[in-house]
């Protein structure tokens, strides 16, 4: 082959949810509740201001950080809803998507050789992550009888206090797991204990159901070694317009956008027109949202007791994380059930270690749909129960 792959390329599966997908699209009248986005459409002032935007012709690069009055809105925001303090000159980088935070975060922290701790079950970036910026995945798993968030013992379990990071995601993809500030505050004692970096994913901040979210990074001792990813993609239904940032001391922002300014240059200018709108004027957008995700969270883990499947208390995201029935694997599930009912689900197994056994079901589709999905899903374990 003329294009030999990187070692680290290569060391690297391809994603395990695409598979599920290509079944999908050859039957009729799946219903997904496969893919992580949002079923809404960003609201319409956010897109107002990105059309506007375009009609004055506002189509050229902007500041490598991001427009600078994005990034004030941003400090105010972050301080207003999460106790965030953060100068919007040197503590704020405008990224495209929050994926692009995580990846800047990784290549500019982690040496070769690095070892960066994963919580798992994980979103699935952060693995391939660690890896192309040449440093060591080391998962830690996190368990349901801990309501799956991260605790010192699993930290310890894994061997993390000889780790150099830590990256963990909460209100939590897949599980929907959500940790308060008692859960955080022995992980930021571990963390400061053993001088890790942490990564706080907390793109999913805004979708908390019960209480209110607490960033790690407004623990003592914290601020200094945290930086926090979001971005606007889950909480404002923004995802294909690429819009994320990260928050940090002003040395590691700047490291980053040292990578940011040569591989990017800037975040895509439109969506920093929608994003300062939808911080402006959408926070009732955001609030309708969240309702309408609470309501079909309380549905959705209703109906599958009602099936007679566990399912621990999902508190956040738009996620809930079933037991798969005595019988099959996780895997063997989502695929007799998409072949046999038509429902598309993503085994717990592609979400690292902690998953397996488990389905992630993602209720960011309308309640009828879930209510159809949720009744074929009733079907296929009645069709399937009983002796062999
Ligand atoms: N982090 C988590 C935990 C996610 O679930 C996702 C999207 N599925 C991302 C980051 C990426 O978000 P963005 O669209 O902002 O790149």
């Amino acid at each position: 082959m003329t294009f030999e792959l990187a070692d680290r390329v290569q060391a690297v599966p391809p994603s395990g949810i695409r598979r599920f997908f290509e079944i999908a699209e050859e039957r009729d009248e799946v219903i997904s509740l496969g893919v992580g986005e949002p079923d809404f459409s960003t609201p319409w002032a956010a897109r107002d201001a990105a059309i506007a935007s375009l009609e004055q012709g506002k189509t050229s690069y902007t500041a490598n950080r991001g427009r600078a009055d994005l990034r004030e809105s941003i400090a105010d925001y972050v301080a207003d809803r999460f106790d965030l303090g953060y100068d919007p000159d040197e503590e704020i980088i405008v990224t495209a998507g929050a994926s692009e935070a995580v990846d800047l975060a990784f290549r500019a922290f982690v040496d070769p050789g690095d070892t960066v701790a994963i919580a798992q079950p994980s979103y699935v970036s952060y693995e391939p992550g660690v890896v192309f910026a040449g440093g060591e995945p080391l998962p830690v798993p996190t368990h349901e009888e801990d309501d799956f968030r991260l605790t010192v013992d699993a930290l310890e379990d894994a061997g993390a206090a000889d780790a150099d990071a830590l990256v963990f995601c909460y209100p939590n993809n897949p599980t929907g797991a959500i940790m308060t500030r008692a859960d955080l505050e022995p992980v930021a004692e571990f963390a400061r204990e053993h001088d890790l970096l942490v990564f706080a994913d907390e793109i999913y901040a805004e979708l908390t159901y019960d209480g209110e979210h607490t960033s790690i990074a407004t623990l003592p001792g914290m601020r200094e070694r945290t930086v926090v990813f979001n971005g606007f993609s889950k909480a404002h239904a923004m995802t294909g317009l690429r819009l994320g940032y990260a928050l940090g001391p002003a040395d590691a922002i700047g490291a980053m956008n040292k990578i940011h300014q040569y591989t990017m240059l800037s975040a895509p200018t439109t969506a920093q027109y929608a994003a300062l709108e939808a911080l402006d004027s959408c926070a009732n957008d955001v609030r309708e949202m969240v309702d309408q995700y609470d309501r079909r969270r309380r549905f959705v883990l209703s109906r599958f007791r009602e099936i007679g499947m566990d399912v621990f208390e999902a508190r956040g995201a738009f996620y809930c994380f079933p037991e798969v029935p005595e019988g099959f694997t996780a895997e063997e599930f989502a695929e007799e059930l998409l072949r046999e009912q038509g429902v598309a689900v993503v085994p717990g197994d592609v979400f690292g270690e902690g998953g397996a056994g488990h389905l992630r079901i993602s209720y960011a589709t309308g309640l009828s749909e879930l209510r159809e999905a949720l009744a074929r899903i009733e079907a296929f374990v009645d069709d399937h129960e009983g002796p062999e």
